[in-house]
């Protein structure tokens, strides 16, 4: 072991503008390593306690009276809220609602219907090989069912989809591209803006997902032009377990664009009670029924955050975080035969970063026993999430050194001859 590896922990920490912010969560300061920010965040401690008053003075004393007074608003407040901290949007453009994968069904969908209806000849719906799962199956059935194509790149699995690879397929009649700004495997992080001019020149439109970005990379929705996005709250944006997901649409596309799932809470005069649906101006016609709203109680909080410190400073603990842990790597885990399945490069890397080893199924196992706690993707591959705000390079280190010792427990024979000094 480099005892060095420590010292640099311990200078990082030290020198880390947002080390005090760790103590605004619950269980930070507890020995456990958390790896998984990335995937769902840690509760804020002001939830604990606005949970506990949501219960109690809104939802029980204003009873009914809360939908009038503020819920019924909570959408389009925190959607805005998440446009200005988190999207670099102007307000109007976001909305809290259903899950990711509804959103990404609504919004590719009435892209491709808005594409369709314009140029029959425009069916093509790009996708990457790699991408999540729910984003591959959201669009090929949307495809299935309004008879259009898929076109699937091929990617390198220890990256995403490059901008070479989507120009070489993107054309004529591309409908739309479906990228993720940052790769759940690999942790890619692709140009968003450069794809996406690259989609227009060639007259299709881009939905972006920003599941694993959002919160921990800066994004500019409105200066990169994109056209339409979708992401998770319960991520980098520490919504909790299951809550909503948000939608973007860019001004210029909201009134052109149809809502494929026409519900009560989309449609112009929510309470007219009207016999056929219009749909709302602006983003409203994206929302279908009544929103979530124990859901959208601890984002608020989380949001709160982020806005303080800003999307820059997260970004540049989220870089220094994964270059230590990649450090580490280097010193301690590529000479068990681990390999870095994630760009090398800052610049093309989001959050988090995968190692794989054939054993790292059985190393995740044994790891979440000992309350260290990466998650496990196959093929092979241990993901290492670095929630900013909420991750300390010491339990970085810490955590990286229990990966180092299961797997040398697993596999004793690839452990070098002589103990590392
Ligand atoms: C986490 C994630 C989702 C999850 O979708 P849900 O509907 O919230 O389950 C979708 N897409 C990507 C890229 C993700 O990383």
């Amino acid at each position: 072991m480099n005892p060095d590896l420590h010292a640099t922990a311990e200078a990082l920490d030290a020198a880390d503008p947002l080390r005090s912010r760790r103590t605004l969560f619950v269980g930070a300061d507890s020995p456990l390593v958390y790896f998984d920010g990335n995937s769902l965040g840690r509760p804020l401690k002001a939830t604990v306690g606005r949970l506990e008053r949501f219960a109690r003075d809104e939802w029980g004393g204003r009873l009914i009276r809360g939908w009038d007074e503020s819920w019924m608003d909570l959408p389009f407040a925190i959607g805005d809220d998440i446009g200005r901290v988190a999207l670099d949007a102007a307000p109007g453009q976001t909305v809290v609602a259903d899950s990711t994968t509804v959103l990404l069904y609504k919004l590719v969908r009435a892209a491709f219907d808005a594409q369709i209806t314009r140029d029959p000849t425009r069916a093509e719906i790009v996708i990457g090989r790699n991408e999540f799962p729910t984003d591959r199956y959201v669009v090929e059935g949307i495809a299935a069912e309004r008879g259009g194509r898929v076109r699937w790149v091929e990617v390198d699995d220890d990256t995403g989809v490059t901008t070479e690879r989507l120009a070489a397929a993107v054309g004529p009649e591309t409908a739309v591209v479906v990228v993720s700004h940052v790769a759940y495997n690999s942790g890619h992080l692709v140009d968003a803006e450069a794809i996406t001019e690259l989609a227009h020149a060639a007259g299709a439109f881009t939905v972006w997902d920003l599941s694993h970005s959002v919160g921990s990379v800066p994004i500019h929705a409105d200066a990169w032009a994109l056209d339409m996005a979708v992401g998770c709250t319960y991520k980098y944006l520490g919504g909790g377990p299951g809550s909503p997901a948000f939608a973007y649409v860019a001004h210029r596309h909201q009134a052109a664009l149809t809502p494929p799932l026409r519900g009560w809470m989309g449609a112009a005069d929510v309470f007219a009670m009207a016999p056929d649906f219009r749909p709302a101006a602006g983003m409203r016609r994206f929302l279908s029924g009544t929103p979530p709203v124990l859901g959208m109680l601890a984002m608020q909080d989380s949001l709160a955050l982020l806005h303080d410190v800003g999307m820059p400073a997260v970004r540049e603990k989220s870089v220094e975080l994964t270059t230590f842990a990649i450090e580490v790597f280097e010193e301690e885990l590529a000479p068990l035969g681990v390999r870095l399945a994630s760009p090398a490069d800052p610049a093309n890397r989001g959050g988090h970063v995968t190692f794989r080893h054939p054993l790292m199924r059985e190393v995740n196992a044994a790891l979440w026993k000992q309350d260290v706690i990466p998650d496990y993707r196959d093929p092979g591959g241990l993901r290492i999430g670095l929630a900013p705000l909420s991750t300390s390079f010491a339990e970085t280190l810490r955590g990286l050194l229990a990966v180092r010792d299961a797997l040398a427990r697993l596999s004793p024979d690839r452990l070098p001859s002589e103990g590392s000094s």
